[in-house]
């Protein structure tokens, strides 16, 4: 669909980029490489008046609206065909105030932990290091951290949101409290978020490391792991994974590609606590990679397997037990893995995550213990076909284990999974939206429609 463009180029402030730039293909480029979309037009907004003036254009044109932060998400929300894409990346500045962070909407993980860093501080974030802190913060925000500081949206304090009208709304547990209750687990159904403040908490160099074992130890120890860790203090983060070791440094080449079920252990503190010493004197393992790392260190020490550019299919459940049956399916599907990046990890999401009602922000899962991922990651395109078989087939197996819904920021374009998402908090949920979003503006996401 053609667009005029330089409407949009006068109105604003950054660059705007439409199909016939030379450089389209690579500003259109998202995370996920499955995902191939053709937005109208990709406008990079620099500050709130610009967000502002993008929104006002895409709703006099009648465009869709894409809002994109990091791009990482795998459903491929933050672009739209045919649409504008509200690029928040120049917007990612990060300022340490006190114990407090201020972040650009745009800015990503590993911008906001390298700064972070600088003050002894840290956030509890996602894994990889390039994802946006506006898509993780607003789905909940799931990491290594999350037993130890809570989810991410436990630490946010404060917003600047554009909403559909244009306006610029300050939201805190006072101002507009419930754009700020829905704000934390919501998505980006209510406006963009143009600024996130964050309460920060004091950690520098972190225990951390996998310990792998071979995949025929992988049923005893996820046994262990479902009855240890849940006793545990909440300094102790450890999520279980079953993944293939990496084809390089710093594996020992015998373990390359090896099929293994893996605990990766956080500890903040440097000194080896007594529930860490235990839980790296269970079983044989193959590898134990455990020892000092500093924090953004360690939070991007996944970034190059998983860099930008691969296929991904992937399922996303919550779960609160995990019965002898599943760890069953877990290990045959483990065995028959398409490719060495299909993996699947079990975040432990109990601990500070879990004392949180789940009333108290839009996240409605704090009754689950783990948040459970399943990835089918590849290459090549050749074979996008079998890692998405194998993601359903594996998640399809495990559904009698989960709880109904799943984690938003670990689906994909699965309408009918939506409401589920938000639990029995989706009705409270379209209320807000209505009052903020009536016209449902920002529905390109795990869409929320307004209340009648
Ligand atoms: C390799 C990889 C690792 C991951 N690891 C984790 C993890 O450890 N923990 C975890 O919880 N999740 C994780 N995720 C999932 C991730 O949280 C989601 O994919 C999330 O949507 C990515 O955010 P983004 O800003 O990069 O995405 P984008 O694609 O830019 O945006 C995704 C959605 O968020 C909304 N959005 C983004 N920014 C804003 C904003 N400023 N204002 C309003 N709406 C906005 C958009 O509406 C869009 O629908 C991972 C994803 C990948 C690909």
């Amino acid at each position: 669909m053609a667009v005029s463009v330089e409407g949009l180029a006068s109105a604003v402030k950054g660059r705007v980029v439409g199909a016939e730039a030379s450089d389209y293909d690579d500003s259109r480029a998202l995370f996920n490489a499955m995902i191939d979309k053709r937005p109208a037009a990709i406008v990079y907004c620099v500050d709130e008046g610009d967000v502002a003036a993008a929104i006002g254009y895409g709703r006099e044109q009648g465009l869709p609206i894409a809002i994109r932060s990091g791009g990482h998400n795998g459903a491929g929300l933050g672009s739209v065909d045919d649409g504008l894409v509200i690029d928040l990346s120049q917007m990612n500045q990060v300022t340490i105030d006190g114990e407090l962070a201020r972040v650009g909407g745009g800015a990503l993980l590993k911008d906001v932990l390298e700064t972070t860093h600088q003050h002894g501080l840290t956030l509890p974030v996602g894994i990889i290091g390039t994802t946006g802190v506006g898509g993780l913060t607003l789905g909940g925000g799931i990491g290594h951290f999350s037993r130890t500081m809570g989810l991410t949206i436990d630490n946010l304090v404060a917003a600047t949101v554009v909403l559909a009208d244009g306006s610029v709304v300050q939201t805190d547990a006072e101002r507009e409290p419930d754009l700020f209750w829905a704000l934390r687990g919501g998505g980006g159904n209510f406006g963009v978020v143009t600024e996130f403040t964050f309460r920060l908490h004091p950690a520098s160099v972190v225990l951390a490391g996998p310990v792998l074992y071979d995949l025929d130890d992988a049923a005893d120890v996820l046994r262990w792991y479902r009855e240890f860790v849940p006793a545990q203090p909440d300094e102790l983060g450890i999520w279980y994974g079953l993944v293939s070791v990496p084809p390089g440094p710093p594996f020992p080449e015998e373990l390359h590609l090896r099929k293994t079920a893996a605990l990766v252990v956080t500890q903040a503190g440097e000194e080896e606590s007594a529930a860490l010493r235990e839980a790296r004197s269970f079983g044989t393992p193959l590898l134990d990679g455990v020892g000092p790392v500093p924090v953004p260190v360690w939070n991007t020490a996944f970034d190059g397997v998983y860099s930008p550019g691969d296929q991904w299919y992937w399922r996303g459940d919550f779960v609160e037990e995990i019965p002898d049956d599943a760890i069953d399916v877990h290990v045959r599907f483990h065995e028959s893995v398409p490719t060495w990046k299909s993996t699947m990890h079990l975040y432990s999401i109990d601990g500070a995550a879990s004392r949180v009602g789940n009333d108290e922000t839009a996240w409605g899962y704090r009754h689950a213990k783990w948040g459970q991922v399943v990835a089918g990651v590849d290459p090549d395109p050749a074979n996008a076909g079998a890692i998405t078989e194998w993601c359903r087939a594996y998640s399809d197996a495990l559904k009698p284990y989960v709880l109904e819904g799943g984690y938003s920021n670990f689906a994909m374009d699965e309408p009918d999974r939506v409401r589920g998402m938000y639990g029995a908090n989706y009705d409270r949920l379209a209320q807000i939206k209505a009052q903020y979003d009536p016209d449902n503006v920002f529905r390109v996401n795990q869409n929320i429609a307004p209340a009648a």
